[in-house]
């Protein structure tokens, strides 16, 4: 595996960044996660101008322009010869000391790393996951805004280890008011008769590129399409309750806090979108080679 830091490659074993890197010491960058099928990168540009808003926001100047850094991801997917990847975009705020100011980091860090997908198992789409609410709340928007895809994800994996403790899949997180926002890396929709319903992103989601491209296709399929508040009482008397990412692409969600959601088993509208939205992955993208 040949991975991209700074405009050079490196195997794997020696690809390696300073202990000094603010990424490291602080949890100072951000990131990105994308995906490639069939020699197409899927939905390119709004990976990278999502990268581009989350370095904007945390006043971080990545040191390549959007084209330059599409080239890199393209040269990266070529080295390792892949045509279905995951690509991890990291960039840190760089070296600096070990204070937190980073004025003392003179250059921001890039790295691209392709590797396999690592798929969930088969199972969890067929059956559907059991999911939780957790205790931890969803960062406040006032102080780490969860539009922005930070490196800082404690908040999350504070969440993802409540939901291991307790054996559940996912775990779902509530704004400071208690209202729905999302999972650990995964946005949230349910489905009650013809609307499909998610939180606003300003209740504390991310603003998925999956969600985005589920909603779309949600409308062809003929569903009103709603971004709301959504409380836990919304998703227990859902019909169907699914999660969005680029990894996990539409996964169909059959159980919350211990409340069955429809008839227990994947709904019918969440099959199909999940069918759907991998047609268009698999049809759609900018070619790598
Ligand atoms: N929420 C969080 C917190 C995430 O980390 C992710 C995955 N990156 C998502 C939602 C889903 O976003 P996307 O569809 O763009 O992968």
């Amino acid at each position: 595996m040949e991975i991209y830091i700074d405009g050079q490659f490196y195997p794997k074993e020696e690809a390696k960044v300073s202990v000094f890197d603010h990424g490291l010491l602080y949890g100072d960058g951000i990131f990105e996660g994308t995906r490639a099928y069939n020699g197409r990168i899927f939905e390119f540009d709004a990976h990278i101008d999502r990268l581009y808003a989350s370095a904007k926001a945390i006043a971080l100047e990545i040191p390549m322009s959007k084209e330059e850094m599409k080239r890199a991801h393209i040269e990266t997917l070529r080295k390792n010869q892949l045509s279905d990847a995951y690509i991890r975009t990291i960039v840190t705020r760089g070296v600096g000391d070990l204070g937190l100011d980073p004025r003392k980091c003179s250059r921001p860090t890039v790295i691209i790393i392709a590797d396999r997908i690592s798929l969930y198992p088969e199972e969890f789409y067929e059956k559907g996951l059991k999911i939780i609410t957790v205790p931890t709340r969803r960062n406040l928007p006032e102080s780490v805004n969860p539009m922005i895809k930070s490196l800082n994800y404690l908040n999350n994996i504070l969440a993802k280890i409540e939901a291991n403790l307790s054996g559940a899949a996912e775990a779902i997180m509530l704004n400071q008011e208690g209202y729905v926002a999302e999972c650990t890396g995964d946005n949230i929709f349910i489905i009650k008769g013809q609307t499909l319903a998610t939180p606003l992103v300003t209740f504390g989601a991310l603003k998925g590129i999956t969600r985005g491209r589920v909603m779309k296709l949600a409308a062809e399929l003929g569903l009103e399409v709603v971004e709301t508040a959504l409380t836990r009482y919304d998703i227990y008397v859902a019909d169907e309750c699914f999660l969005t990412g680029t990894a996990a692409e539409v996964i169909p969600v059959v159980e919350v806090d211990g409340r069955q959601i429809g008839d227990g088993k994947p709904g019918p509208y969440s099959r199909q979108l999940k069918e759907a939205y991998h047609r268009y992955a698999m049809a759609n993208g900018t070619p790598i080679y």
